[in-house]
C-alpha cells in the first residue's frame, strides 16, 4: 500500500507550484544553465526509512550543504578544540562569500560561510588520501551509495573561483590556513561539486538527526557530542544572513546550497531535504524555503514549539 506520507509530500510539491520567484545562481556558469523547474522533497526518519516526491532521482551539486559534514569530519580528525582555534562559531550576518574575517581574532567567523569552509576543508586530514577523497568517502557512507563529483561543474566553478581564491589568500596572509591557498580552494570546490539527490541528502541529514549514526548501516560516523555541536552551528549560521528569519519561521538546524538544495534536521526524529534551483536574495532556494516552512508547520518540526 502506498504510504500516506508520500501523498503528503506530493501535496507539498503541488501546494508550492505557484512559487516561481528568485533566480538561478549565475556566478557559476554551469549552475546558470540548470533547469529552474526541477523540484523534489524527501524525508528520512531516524530508522532510515526514506520518503520522497518530485524529481527524486535528479542529481544536483551539494554545494554548501557539504559544509556541515566536512566540518564534522575535521572535528572528528582534529578534535573540537583544535578546530575552534581556526574557525569560530558566531553568525556573521554577512553574505556567504563576504571577503572578511573576524577583525578581533583574524579567524573566519563560522564554518558555514565560504572563508570558514575553506579553512575547514584544509583541516581535514590527508594522511592516506586527498581531503576531498576522504570527504567523498564520507558522503558515500552517509548516503549509502558511491557519491561522485560533477566534473563539468567543478571545472566551471574553478574557472570562476576568484572570490574563493581571494578568501583563501586572505586566510593565508593572516596565518589561518596552514595549507597552499590554491590547493585548498580546488579541494573545497570539488567538495561542493559532489553530485547528490534529495534522497541522499535526506539520509545525510537523518544521520545528524540520529546523533551521528547512519540509520541503515548502523555505522557511527560522528560522535554524539560532535553531532550536537555541528547542529548548533547549523542552527545559528546555516542559512547565511537569513539565519534569524529561518530559526524563527522554520525552527530547525539547516543548511542551504546555491544549486537549490536545503537540508534540515530535527534531532532524534527526522532529516529533511528539498530542492528547487531558483534562489532568493540570500542565496537560499526560494521555493525550498516555502516547502520547508510548510513541512515545519504541518509536522510540528519547530524546535521552540512546546510539547
Ligand atoms: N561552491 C559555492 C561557493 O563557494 C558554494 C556556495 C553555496 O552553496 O552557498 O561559492
Amino acid at each position: 500500500m502506498r504510504s500516506p506520507i508520500l501523498d503528503y509530500l506530493d501535496g507539498i510539491i503541488a501546494g508550492t507550484d505557484h512559487v516561481d520567484s528568485g533566480a538561478l545562481a549565475d556566478y557559476i556558469p554551469e549552475l546558470a544553465a540548470a533547469d529552474p523547474d526541477r523540484v523534489a522533497v524527501a524525508l528520512c526518519t531516524v530508522n532510515g526509512t526514506v520518503y520522497a516526491s518530485g524529481d527524486t532521482d535528479d542529481r544536483f551539486s551539494i554545494q554548501s550543504m557539504s559544509k556541515p559534514f566536512a566540518y564534522a569530519l575535521a572535528i572528528e580528525d582534529r578534535g573540537l578544540e583544535d578546530v575552534l582555534e581556526r574557525v569560530g562559531v558566531e553568525p556573521s550576518g554577512e553574505a556567504f562569500n563576504e571577503l572578511s574575517l573576524d577583525p578581533e581574532t583574524g579567524k573566519p567567523r563560522n564554518p558555514m560561510i565560504n572563508a570558514g569552509a575553506i579553512a575547514t576543508h584544509a583541516l581535514v586530514k590527508r594522511d592516506d588520501a586527498a581531503a576531498v577523497d576522504r570527504i567523498l568517502a564520507l558522503f558515500s557512507d552517509l548516503a549509502q551509495r558511491p557519491v561522485g563529483i560533477d566534473e563539468a561543474l567543478a571545472a566551471s566553478e574553478l574557472a570562476t573561483g576568484d572570490r574563493n581564491l581571494g578568501l583563501a589568500y586572505l586566510l593565508h596572509a593572516s596565518d589561518q590556513l596552514g595549507h597552499d591557498p590554491a590547493a585548498a580552494v580546488e579541494g573545497y570546490i570539488r567538495q561542493c561539486s559532489a553530485s547528490v539527490t534529495v534522497r541522499d541528502l535526506a539520509l545525510m541529514a537523518a544521520t545528524l538527526a540520529n546523533g551521528g549514526v547512519q540509520p541503515n548501516s548502523g555505522l557511527r560516523l560522528f560522535s554524539r557530542r560532535n553531532t550536537r555541536h555541528v547542529l548548533s552551528v547549523m542552527a545559528s549560521c546555516g542559512m547565511y544572513d537569513a539565519a534569524g528569519d529561518w530559526l524563527t519561521s522554520v525552527g530547525i538546524p539547516a543548511k542551504s546550497g546555491v544549486a537549490g538544495g536545503i537540508i534540515g534536521v530535527l534531532p532524534g526524529q527526522v532529516g529533511v531535504a528539498v530542492f528547487s534551483p531558483r534562489l532568493d536574495a540570500h542565496g537560499n532556494s526560494a521555493r525550498g524555503v516555502v516547502m520547508m516552512e510548510k513541512l515545519s508547520e504541518d509536522l510540528g518540526l519547530h524546535l521552540m514549539e512546546a510539547g
